[in-house]
């Protein structure tokens, strides 16, 4: 790997040299090996007089003279640095992607933005939704294609700068609204959307105060069924009805009614 680094005020001029290096080094047998970084660097003498120059780094020093000499014609001043090594980035494989770690915990809301800023790409690599338990609460980003605009983007990999999340995690964690990331540039671009739920150990918990399981010879209050194996009187039912007792396959209607976030129905009626 060779980094040749453009060190200059001017970002036209840096583009510019940067085609001309690519050039330079185009009848190579390791252009392949070069990358050109281009940095927009203050470097000022005491006069304010500005000293543009390209730093040149790599691990391997086989061709460093070449590559030295071939700079030099560009008129510029030279940096040579050695570079101790270089590597490169892993590609995960399916199988590595899969057995990615789908959830994290987090014990407050620093952690949940970090969390949130530091994987906002990476749940598309498994198929499961990425998961924070946080609480008694999991925050879940899934990939999203509709039609809402992101709320906050990045062209990087990650949020770097964090911290413009922390008002969209403070509103997920304070009303529930869901908001959407938007990561990456070009080919390698995530949109997530970033919503809160209970748990369903938690849901469980409301659900079950106020009910009583065994064996009652009332019949169903939904549906005349004599088999009643479920007395409640929670939030399954509206305020005004007190208790009612149900048969297993309408107290069980009522549950999945109260997990879709649905009120309580009225008595007698069927989901
Ligand atoms: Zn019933």
């Amino acid at each position: 790997m060779l980094n040749i680094e453009i060190h200059m005020l001017n970002q036209a001029n840096a583009m510019l040299l940067r085609r001309n290096i690519f050039a330079l080094f185009s009848d190579t047998t390791y252009i392949n090996e070069i990358v050109v970084s281009v940095f927009l660097t203050d470097c000022e003498d005491k006069d304010g007089k500005q000293h543009p120059f390209l730093r040149i780094i790599t691990d391997c020093q086989k061709n460093i003279s070449e590559i030295t000499n071939r700079l030099a014609t560009l008129s510029i001043d030279l940096e040579r640095a050695k570079l101790d090594c270089f590597i490169p980035k892993k590609v995960a494989t399916a199988e590595q992607k899969k057995s990615l770690p789908a959830i994290c915990t987090a014990d407050n809301k620093l952690k949940v933005t970090t969390i949130i800023a530091i994987n906002s790409a990476k749940p598309q690599f498994g198929k499961e939704p990425f998961k924070i338990q946080y609480q008694d609460h999991q925050i879940i980003g899934t990939p999203y294609t509709g039609e809402r605009k992101h709320d906050i983007s990045t062209s990087n990999d990650v949020f770097i700068e964090y911290s413009a999340l922390t008002p969209f995690v403070e509103k997920l964690l304070a009303t529930g609204a869901s908001f959407i990331t938007k990561t990456g540039i070009h080919s390698e671009v995530y949109v997530l959307e970033w919503t809160i739920r209970k748990t369903e150990k938690m849901l469980k918990e409301t659900w079950l105060a106020g009910t009583v399981q065994g064996s009652f010879h009332d019949e169903c209050a939904d549906c005349d069924n004599a088999n009643t194996t479920y007395s409640h009187q929670g939030i399954l039912i509206p305020v005004n009805d007190k208790s009612a007792k149900f048969c297993s396959t309408c107290f069980q209607l009522r549950i999945d009614d109260f997990k879709a976030g649905k009120p309580p129905r009225p008595l007698r009626t069927k989901a």
